[in-house]
């Protein structure tokens, strides 16, 4: 069996193609970006609206396929912004329509997860969710997987994001961030939120503006220390839970996982507490569609059916909303 999946639930559209050992045939993606200030959803939208034809295409021509050798269809059905979900949800129903295929909406944190074991060969890990708008500590329990800890307000990429236009640097910001943090050399103490299983950035966005007005500090240190600070915390809850669910793999998701400083310190907390540190390439780190593909023959397969007509977008579901009768 050949699944497409359609994946739009932020900046990026993209197209993807996997069969049922998980092999990847195709991954083709188009992101919205800006120079200056950061997402909009309705302009991401558009540029979704844009792309989508020719990103679909492309992915089908990588792969050396025909939409006949297509057996499911399936797309990010949530969480996201619903402007840019929509398009994608548009693009695979008319897909699953005009050719006959059978069409899965999935969840798009569960992706990543599904995604990353299957290609890290990891076998229950605790995922550290990293991404613009989502940061979550998952893992599975009791056939559901449950987000065992959270932000209490921004996801981190967000707060990245939301620091480097701070400093007139364009979206996304993370990278950019990592590339000053290189160049920092020394630690300036920030607000560090822990509460639980639980991280809050909002106050560490203040204490970093006010630091910037200050005009006291190199951009470099508190880049610098900015990530040395935050990446702690996330790692001091991913840890928890591991202790707390007994499980010793670690899964990296989401954008921010492609950070090399984020990627290092995990694995130096794996090795010291004798647990395995699994990262997958940061091609499916990011938003893709094969993810979305993966997941949707998975959910195919283990009998998941769904009528076209009255499927919808689902812009706030939730990891835990999901029964996961497939592990
Ligand atoms: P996603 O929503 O999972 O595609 O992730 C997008 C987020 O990842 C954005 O907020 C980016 O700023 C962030 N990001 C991408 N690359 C990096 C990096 N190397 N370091 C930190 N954040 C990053
Ligand atoms: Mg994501």
């Amino acid at each position: 069996m050949i699944s497409l999946g359609i994946e739009s639930t932020a900046h990026t559209f993209g197209a993807g193609i996997i069969n049922e050992k998980a092999k990847i045939l195709a991954n083709v993606k188009d992101s919205y970006t800006t120079e200056k200030g950061g997402i909009h959803p309705t302009e991401a939208k558009l540029h979704h609206l844009n792309v989508k034809d020719k990103v679909v295409k492309d992915a089908l021509e990588q792969a050396n396929l025909t939409m006949k050798d297509i057996d499911i269809i399936s797309f990010s059905q949530g969480p996201g912004l619903s402007p840019c979900l929509v398009v994608g949800m548009e693009k695979a129903k008319e897909l699953a329509k005009t050719n006959g295929k059978p069409l899965v909406g999935v969840n798009h944190c569960i992706a990543h997860l599904e995604i990353g074991k299957a290609l890290t060969k990891a076998k229950d890990p605790v995922l550290l969710y990293v991404s613009g708008a989502n940061t979550q500590v998952i893992a599975y329990e009791g056939g559901k997987y449950r987000i065992f800890g959270e932000t209490l307000d921004n996801g981190v990429g967000n707060f990245l994001d939301g620091f480097a236009r701070y400093l007139g640097l364009g979206f996304p910001g993370g990278p950019k961030i990592q590339e000053l943090a290189l160049k920092g050399k020394n630690f300036i103490e920030l607000p560090y939120v822990v509460k639980g299983m639980d991280v809050s950035f909002s106050g560490i966005q203040t204490n970093l503006k006010q630091k910037v007005d200050l005009k006291k500090y190199k951009i470099e240190d508190l880049a610098y220390s900015c990530q040395e600070t935050i990446f702690a915390m996330l790692l001091e809850v991913a840890e928890r839970a591991m202790a707390h669910c007994e499980k010793d793999e670690l899964l990296l998701g989401g954008g921010v996982a492609c950070n090399t400083r984020l990627k290092e310190m995990a694995n130096i907390m794996c090795k010291e507490r004798n647990a395995e540190c699994f990262i997958p390439s940061n091609s499916v780190m990011v938003d893709n569609g094969a993810q979305i593909a993966h997941l949707g023959l998975i959910e195919y397969n283990a009998g998941i059916r769904m009528n076209i007509k009255d499927i919808d977008i689902k812009p706030y579901e939730r990891t835990d909303d999901i029964n996961v009768t497939w592990c």
